[in-house]
């Protein structure tokens, strides 16, 4: 089939139940999504005219609000991948405290991907809060925490949050574990048990990014999702 072709020419493996066609184009985001047109240009105006593999499957399955354990290699570009569809489900500012989490395995990286999600989100109010140490008290007060829709953080340091009782996710309806290989690693499944019964919304979904998916990720992810479509990019013979 077309399908088949295009999965094969761009390397990608997707299983699951009803697994959306992956997008070819970033126009897809607003003609088949009916996402506004400021984010279907947003990757071109940030020069990632050509969406990566991953991108064309990963960016599909979060549109359509399913969860995703996603293998590709590094560099291929998985932090747009979700970061499109967070801005499409968030669309703009909400005075409703944190709707999306973001969790990665350095300050560094967290930081990194704040930067990537302001310059796609450009002029478009969406506001973001890389926790710290310094900024983690001042988020115990309800009014303050409404002021951000996005929380980037480590584990540790969300833990301390929500072990201090300062941080409420509550409202959270989009998770992703960045780098989940790289967050194993550190003692980090007594985190996720934390950090997932904090993320109490009923309808949270639970999105899983890795570069490798060795039999830890893939545990972990059956341990917390129930219908998630996985797709590995970069297989030789998909
Ligand atoms: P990964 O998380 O998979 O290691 P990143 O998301 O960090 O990869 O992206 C790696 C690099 O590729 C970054 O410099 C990013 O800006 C760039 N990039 C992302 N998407 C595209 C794209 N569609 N076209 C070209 N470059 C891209
Ligand atoms: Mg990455």
């Amino acid at each position: 089939s077309t399908a088949g072709a295009f999965l094969k020419e761009k390397r990608l493996k997707l299983t699951g139940t009803d697994a959306p066609l992956p997008l070819t184009a970033w126009s897809e985001i607003k003609s088949r999504w009916n996402g506004p047109s400021w984010l279907s240009a947003a990757p071109s105006t940030c020069g990632f005219a050509t969406p990566t593999p991953i991108q064309c499957a990963a960016t599909s399955i979060l549109l359509d609000d399913r969860d995703i354990l996603a293998g590709a290699p590094t560099g291929s570009g998985k932090t747009l991948a979700y970061l499109i569809p967070i801005l499409f489900h968030l669309r703009e500012h909400k005075k409703e405290g944190f709707r999306a989490l973001i969790v990665a395995p350095s300050r560094e990286l967290a930081v990194q991907i704040d930067g990537q999600l302001a310059k796609l989100a450009g002029r478009n109010e969406i506001r973001t809060c890389v926790l710290t140490k310094a900024n983690q008290a001042n988020l115990k007060d309800k009014e303050a925490a409404k002021k951000f829709d996005v929380l980037i953080t480590t584990p540790l340091r969300l833990v301390h949050g929500l072990d201090a009782g300062e941080i409420d996710l509550t409202n959270v309806r989009h998770l992703v574990l960045d780098e989940a290989d790289r967050l194993l690693e550190d003692g980090f499944l007594e985190q996720t048990d934390t950090i997932l019964a904090a993320c109490s919304h009923p309808s949270l979904r639970k999105a899983l990014f890795s570069a490798t998916l060795p039999s830890g990720v893939e545990e972990m992810a059956k341990s917390f999702q129930l219908d998630a479509i996985r797709v590995i990019a970069g297989v030789k013979d998909a």
